[in-house]
């Protein structure tokens, strides 16, 4: 007889510590949500109108990535320095969603000028900015939009491909140029 009413308190027991803990959730998602708007704009707008689509010339290093997770596809072009060490200019050809473009947008746009040393540390630092650990220091704050996509597991490889791509770029001869396509699903 007694077996309803237990039934009846587990039920409210479950009940009160599922809005207890969606209301917990609301609060955090309230926080996330602001800075969501926030990001969003300005990767809506490295989407819209980015700055580095294109070839650049010469074409010093080319390498292309995808992501067949999502379909992006991303081709990037490197304009280096008379000694090789530097990076002078990023271009990017592809096609994406809107996190793939605006990440490739903002990456070449932070690269100018930088060593290839340096660019390689950036890489690292966004990967792992990806995986909820640490963000740019102020220079490069920019790149801190992207922080938000840490979230969204699913759209980590998206952030990720241009950065990827540009470590393979990076790393490989230049005399390998068009050297196929790596794919996002390979390591990471
Ligand atoms: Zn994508």
């Amino acid at each position: 007889m007694s077996d309803p009413d237990r039934i009846g308190i587990g039920e409210t027991i479950a009940l009160s510590s599922q809005r207890f803990l969606s209301s917990s959730l609301n609060l955090k998602f309230m926080n996330l949500a602001n800075l969501r708007d926030l990001y969003q704009q300005v990767i809506l707008e490295h989407y819209k109108k980015p700055r580095h689509k294109g070839k650049t010339n010469p074409v010093d290093r080319y390498q292309k990535g995808h992501n067949p997770s999502c379909g992006d596809t991303i081709e990037l072009t490197l304009k280096l320095n008379d000694v090789g060490d530097r990076i002078e200019e990023v271009k990017f050809e592809g096609e994406g969603c809107a996190i793939a473009i605006a990440s490739a947008d903002l990456m070449a746009d932070a690269l100018r000028g930088k060593s290839m040393t340096e660019a390689l540390e950036m890489v690292q630092r966004f990967q792992n900015m990806m995986k909820g650990e640490g963000e740019f220091p102020k220079e490069q704050r920019k790149l801190n939009v992207m922080q938000g996509v840490s979230q969204f597991p699913v759209r980590i490889k998206c952030a990720n491909l241009t950065w990827h791509t540009l470590k393979a770029a990076i790393e490989s001869s230049s005399d390998s140029q068009g050297s196929g396509c790596i794919s996002n699903e390979v390591d990471s």
